[in-house]
């Protein structure tokens, strides 16, 4: 499994920076946002590194895309939002910040419950 030494994410999913995890498995690691911009935001990574969904080949995303249901459900269930945003920065002018593909998973409350 490739991984990049100064990559955060990568650190997470070796365990040197503790996370809080969400789910995990072979392919994919799923934790807490350490910002939650609304309580639950959730981060799904792929364990191997890639930038963003530009240098992603298909077999990675399909893998990550696959654990989406899974863990929204988990959200779901745990923090009952009424709803749920899903979504990818991709470089920096979208607001990409840590340069390991990741999809946030973002739980609604209420409008004004600090996104969007
Ligand atoms: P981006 O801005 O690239 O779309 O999202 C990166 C996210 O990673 C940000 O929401 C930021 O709060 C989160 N983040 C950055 N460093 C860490 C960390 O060390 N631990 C956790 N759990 N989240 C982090
Ligand atoms: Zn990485």
């Amino acid at each position: 499994m490739s991984s990049s030494t100064d990559c955060i994410f990568c650190k997470i999913i070796q365990g040197d920076i503790p996370s809080a995890q969400v789910y995990e498995d072979e392919h994919v690691y799923a934790f807490l946002d350490i910002s939650q911009v609304t309580k639950g935001h959730t981060l799904i990574i792929p364990k191997q590194h890639v930038t963003n969904i530009y240098n992603t080949d298909a077999e990675i995303a399909s893998q990550l895309f696959a654990r989406v249901p899974t863990i929204a459900n988990a959200i779901k269930k745990a923090f009952k939002p009424a709803g749920l945003n899903i979504l990818s920065n991709t470089d920096a002018f979208a607001g990409q910040s840590v340069f390991h593909l990741h999809i946030h998973l973002l739980p609604r409350y209420d409008k004004n419950d600090g996104f969007g």
